[in-house]
Order: structure tokens, then C-alpha cells, then sequence
């Protein structure tokens, strides 16, 4: 098969391999599609301490099955899947607990086993038994398919700083996750979603495609005094900080209503990880602020029923398909954030 094989740190080749086959539990899909993620560019220029090179990376994806291990009875050859990355063991105290995105060991597709930036993948005999094969429902396409991985996470985000009927929500950042974000706390009956992007470009791709309710700059708008004022001097009933950006996380706290919820869903760098604010505003505000990454199966299975359903509209975040071969553009429009998602077509 052809795949794209990232040999070592920015060196990307694009190579026959052997085709892979399936162990006794496991199965061979081909995939449909594979997007590109923010984490693949981080990948490609640094490697990832779970990363042993040559890796065939991607982790957003969908296919068919083409072939099924003969001790699996769960799926059949044809069956359309998304796969959900993140690969739990089920065993811990936290696979058995249902948080198996906490998973003590914790695996992931395009990290411990081969990607989706190929013709075909091997679904890892633990994917198939923990739940992260999914069925697609007849109207989603592999394209959408591919970016429930993103909006999964989303999810997670929110069921840990839940979003409710008539909040005020903030958003600070217009990636695909901002964006999935503020989609998401429409359908759950938020009444004011309020984007914040510092990039004027950014921030109008997002206007055009209409992801929220209220649109700030902060670079030439004074964020915190619009927050306010959109809500009675009251702040956000939830902040999302959806950007790697420490001074964002600082201005979140001035943004939240009292008993709000703040989730710091962005990671800041490796070196420069720590932020300064008055802990006395969380003591008398009552707010709490809390971190996500990542998900767990069953928020791959809910993201999926929700595109299918129409709640949230991910066709319209697809900017670019390419194919294989073109993996390194991909890499290079995401990494100028050109666009919303980028998606390679095996
Ligand atoms: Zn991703
Ligand atoms: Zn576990």
C-alpha cells in the first residue's frame, strides 16, 4: 500500500509499505478519510515521546473494513467506521470507572500504533474491544466521519464544564475546536455565544461561516468590558479557553460569572506552562476552572450521532481535501491555520 511515513522529525515520505493484516481480534480498514490535526504539526516538528520513528501518524479518521481477524464476531467486512484514537485498556481504575480518557495506560493511533495517512490501517486488537469502532450511520461521509475525533473531545470538554439552557458562553480562539465548541453550546441551549479570536483574518473566516452569536478582537476591543456589557455586568456562565495561550487563560478569570465554569482546554507549551492570577477571585467568585483533553469512545459514538443528526454542522468546517500525496500541504495549511479542516484523502 502507499502510505505516508513520517520517517524521522520533518521527514515525510511517501512509500510503499506492506499491507497490514489483521491479528485474530483485530481488523484492516481502508481508509476514507484522514484530517489533519493540530497535533500532527506538533508531531511533525518535535516527535512525541510515545512516537517511535518510522510511524505512519493521523489519527482523525474513517474507513471501511476490508478485513476481519477470524476470532472477531462483532464487525464484518464492508461495515463503514470511524475510529476513535485514543485506545483505553478497560482494566484500570479509570477504564472501570467510565473515564477511560484518564486511562493509566493510555494508547493512541498515529502514536503507539500506525495512522490513517495511508491507503489502509490495522485496528489494534484493544480499539476493537474497548469501543472504538464505530459504525457510521448510512448519511454521514467518511469526511464528516473523520471529524467527530476533534469534536468528541469537544464533548468531553464540555460534560466537565457543562454548557446550559440560557448561558452566556465565551469562547477564546476560532480553530475547528472554537468553533466546535461554540456549535456545540448552541445545540445544548446556550442563549449568547460570544467568539474571541486576535486574528482579524481568523476571526472573519469565522463571521462567514457564522459560529457565533457575538464577534470580538481583543487586539483592538477591550474583551472583558464586551463581555460585560453583553451580559449585564454579570460575565459568562462558561469560558473556553481554546487556545495554547497563557495570557488567555489569565484574562478567562475576569471573564466569568460568579459559580461559572472555566475550562482550559488548550495546553500551553512545554516551557512555558505557568499563568498568574488572584486566587481570590475564584474564593468569592465561586467559579471553578478545570482542564480537558482528549475522550473517551463513547464521546466519539455521541459526536457521530450528532453530525448524522444535523446538530452540529461539520460539512461546513471542511476547507480542503487533498490527497496522499499532498501530505505535506496539509501539514503547512494547518500549521498557518489557513481554513478550518484539512482532510487527506488516502
Ligand atoms: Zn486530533
Ligand atoms: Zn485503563
Amino acid at each position: 500500500m502507499r502510505a505516508a511515513v513520517l520517517e524521522k522529525i520533518e521527514d515525510f515520505q511517501i512509500k510503499d509499505v506492506p499491507d497490514p493484516r489483521p491479528g485474530p481480534e483485530e481488523l484492516v480498514i481502508k481508509i476514507g478519510a484522514c484530517a489533519v490535526c493540530g497535533t500532527d504539526i506538533k508531531v511533525f516538528h518535535s516527535g512525541h515521546k510515545h512516537i517511535v520513528f518510522p510511524r505512519v501518524t493521523g489519527h482523525e479518521l474513517s474507513g471501511e473494513i476490508i478485513e476481519v481477524g477470524k476470532n472477531v464476531s462483532a464487525f464484518r467486512k464492508g461495515q463503514r467506521v470511524a475510529i476513535a484514537p485514543a485506545v483505553p485498556c478497560g482494566e484500570c481504575y479509570y477504564c472501570r470507572r467510565g473515564f477511560q480518557g484518564m486511562c493509566d495506560d493510555l494508547t493512541a493511533i498515529g502514536y503507539h500504533y500506525d495512522g490513517g495517512f495511508a491507503q489502509y490501517m490495522r485496528v489494534p486488537e484493544r480499539a476493537v474491544r474497548n469501543g472504538c469502532v464505530n459504525v457510521l450511520p448510512d448519511n454521514l461521509s467518511y469526511e464528516e466521519a473523520a471529524i467527530a475525533e476533534p469534536l468528541a473531545c469537544v464533548i468531553n470538554g464540555q460534560e466537565l464544564s457543562p454548557v446550559k439552557l440560557g448561558d452566556i458562553v465565551v469562547v477564546i480562539g476560532s480553530g475547528p475546536i472554537g468553533s466546535f465548541h461554540l456549535e456545540l453550546a448552541r445545540s445544548k441551549g446556550a442563549s449568547k455565544t460570544i467568539l474571541s479570536e486576535a486574528a482579524q483574518e481568523r476571526l472573519d473566516a469565522a463571521k462567514v461561516l457564522g459560529t457565533a452569536d457575538i464577534y470580538v478582537n481583543p487586539a483592538s476591543e477591550d474583551l472583558v468590558k464586551r463581555v460585560m456589557d453583553e451580559s449585564s455586568g454579570r460575565g459568562a456562565d462558561v469560558v473556553i479557553v481554546a487556545c495554547s495561550v497563557g495570557k488567555a487563560q489569565e484574562q478567562s478569570l475576569q471573564l466569568v460569572a460568579k459559580r461559572g465554569r472555566i475550562n482550559f482546554f488548550g495546553g500551553l507549551p512545554k516551557d512555558k506552562p505557568f499563568i498568574n492570577f488572584d486566587s481570590n477571585q475564584i474564593h468569592y467568585k465561586e467559579f471553578s476552572v478545570v482542564g480537558t483533553h482528549g475522550s473517551a469512545p463513547r464521546h466519539n459514538q455521541t459526536a457521530l450521532s450528532l453530525i448524522s443528526e444535523g446538530k452540529i454542522k461539520a460539512k461546513k468546517y471542511i476547507t480542503k481535501i487533498l490527497p496522499l500525496d499532498k501530505i505535506l500541504e496539509g501539514i503547512m495549511t494547518v500549521e498557518k491555520a489557513q481554513g478550518f479542516k484539512t482532510i487527506i484523502k488516502p
